[in-house]
């Protein structure tokens, strides 16, 4: 019977010896063995009470058993729902309810806590640690490792991703097999990834990076993973020698790059770094090449999308920007009020078409209705611009556009020109209330080590580089800015934390 993700990304891979996932002691799972523990997992699934279309939550920590729980429900034609691990029981409560998750599988230690929120939520509880134990691995032993794929069609729902909740509450986003096929289907041929490839994976499996970029492009392609816990410098360097691409959000670049250990020699023979779900800085992609010879390849998605654009492969990957849209994803600039596309070179919000494009937000039908316009565009809440040669930079999101004396001001050009200032390190400017203005610019900069910066001096050297009502009425200075576990940074934080700097 079809079912396309199946068929496409484990069916091909059944009684293979080859090696799916490198772990950090060394050990080495092949495929065929992931796919037969994928078929126990789907039994155990059944058992469980698991039907076509039923939602099964995870919140578990990193492992060949919690992926195998994802492939599991693409057997079983379950709509998969992976949860950060550091949401708290009542953040766990909200999705699960949310979702009328039927089935929540969470670590042992939280089983206590959680088990009162499955029961309100009508979910059956089961347990993996992070070993791969727990009652769900106990329920799968003894199952055949093979399994009849449920039938599934290409618009069938696989999964639902609620997203970072960098904005505000997250959102479920229903994702289907095909949203998910064809988006790593292109992200295969784009980055040239083959069986011969090894993907140095320190990713949380929870967020659509390190699970659906990273895994279903590795299923598809056959390659193997270096499968990192977390992020870990050590272990990224030790694991380095022995990968051919590496996918990271900014902050892997920025660690790697504050290690002497990182060299020309270390990454000579690596075919690719990937860096996405948030801004990589063009001082952090100079730097890197500078230290490697090696350009980053950056590329821009959402939890909604997929992936949408991306640096080329072979032309050039430019610094500060996220590349082109990809093959049959069509985006465009608009008008945030009115909706017109916009001319080249302005900067407008991002629209993006495509079968990556996921089938509206879980239980928000006036959500969903107003994030989409009439000829199927979804409205990605970015800002962006398209420069003369076709390639697409993020200046921020629409959420984070500062209104000032009835201006529009762009966090981003404020940022880079901070930036660049002595002794900052970065960066990140915000609007707060203010009396007169409507809202007031604020940055908030870190600095580099060893470097005294001031407030006065910051400002002082702002005035022959940004008109004036451009220019932040404050400078705060602090030891850190506030990132979720994708590196984003949580300008909401920082706008309660300063929401009365102006009163
Ligand atoms: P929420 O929607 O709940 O507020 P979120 O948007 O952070 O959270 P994700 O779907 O994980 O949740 O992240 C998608 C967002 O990440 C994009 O909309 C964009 O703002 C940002 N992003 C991803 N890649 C890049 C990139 N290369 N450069 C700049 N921003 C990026
Ligand atoms: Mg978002």
């Amino acid at each position: 019977m079809p079912n396309p993700l199946y068929d496409a990304l484990l069916h091909p891979h059944q009684g293979s010896d080859r090696p799916f996932l490198i772990l950090k002691t060394g050990e080495r799972l092949s495929y065929g063995d992931f796919l037969a523990m994928t078929a126990r997992f789907a039994h155990a699934l059944r058992a469980a009470g698991i039907e076509v279309g039923d939602r099964v939550a995870l919140q578990a920590a990193k492992s060949p058993q919690a992926l195998a729980i994802y492939a599991a429900c693409v057997a079983a034609g379950a709509v998969f729902l992976p949860l950060n691990t550091a949401y708290t029981a009542s953040e766990v409560e909200y999705f699960v309810t949310d979702a009328q998750a039927k089935l929540l599988i969470c670590d042992p230690v939280a089983a206590a806590t959680l088990a009162p929120v499955a029961k309100a939520a009508g979910a059956a509880l089961a347990t993996l640690d992070a070993a791969g134990g727990g009652s769900f691995a106990a329920a799968a032993d003894g199952k055949p490792g093979h399994f009849d794929p449920a039938e599934r069609g290409p618009d069938d729902l696989a999964a639902f991703l609620y997203t970072s909740g960098t904005t505000g509450r997250s959102k479920g986003a229903m994702l289907t097999q095909d949203n998910l096929l064809s988006n790593a289907q292109v992200l295969v041929d784009y980055w040239r990834f083959s069986a011969d490839d090894v993907l140095l994976h320190a990713l949380p499996i929870f967020h659509t990076h390190g699970l659906f970029v990273a895994t279903n492009v590795m299923l598809l392609s056959g390659g193997a993973m270096i499968f990192l816990p977390r992020l870990d410098v050590d272990d990224l360097i030790a694991g380095l020698p022995g990968a051919t691409a590496m996918m990271g959000v900014p902050t892997f670049y920025t660690r790697l790059l504050a290690d002497p250990r990182l060299t020309r020699d270390l990454v000579a023979h690596m075919r690719l770094f990937i860096s996405g779900s948030a801004p990589l800085l063009a001082e952090t992609h100079t730097a890197f090449e500078a230290r490697t010879g090696k350009r980053i390849l950056e590329r821009y998605g959402m939890t909604e999308i997929n992936m949408g654009t991306s640096n080329p492969y072979d032309g050039e990957r430019r610094a500060g920007t996220v590349g082109f849209p990809l093959p049959g994803t069509q985006l465009r600039v608009c008008d945030p009020e009115t909706g017109k596309a916009l001319a080249q070179g302005e900067i407008g919000v991002i629209e993006v078409r495509g079968p990556n494009v996921f089938k509206g937000y879980w239980n928000m039908p006036e959500k969903t209705r107003a994030e989409f316009r009439d000829d199927g565009f979804f409205i990605t809440g970015d800002l962006g611009t398209i420069d003369a040669d076709g390639y697409v930079t993020i200046v921020g999101r629409a959420k984070d556009l500062i209104i000032s004396g009835g201006y529009n001001i762009y966090p981003k050009e404020i940022e880079l020109v901070l930036d660049e200032q002595k002794g900052v390190a970065e960066s990140a400017v915000i609007g707060v209330p203010h009396p007169d203005l409507g809202e007031g610019v604020v940055g908030v900069v870190t600095a580099r080590a060893g470097i005294a910066i001031d407030e006065q001096a910051l400002l002082a050297g702002l005035g022959d580089r940004l008109a004036r009502f451009k220019q932040p009425r404050r400078i705060v200075i602090v030891d850190e800015l506030p990132r979720n576990t994708m590196g984003k940074v949580q300008k909401n934080v920082l706008r309660e934390r300063y929401a009365t700097i102006f009163a």
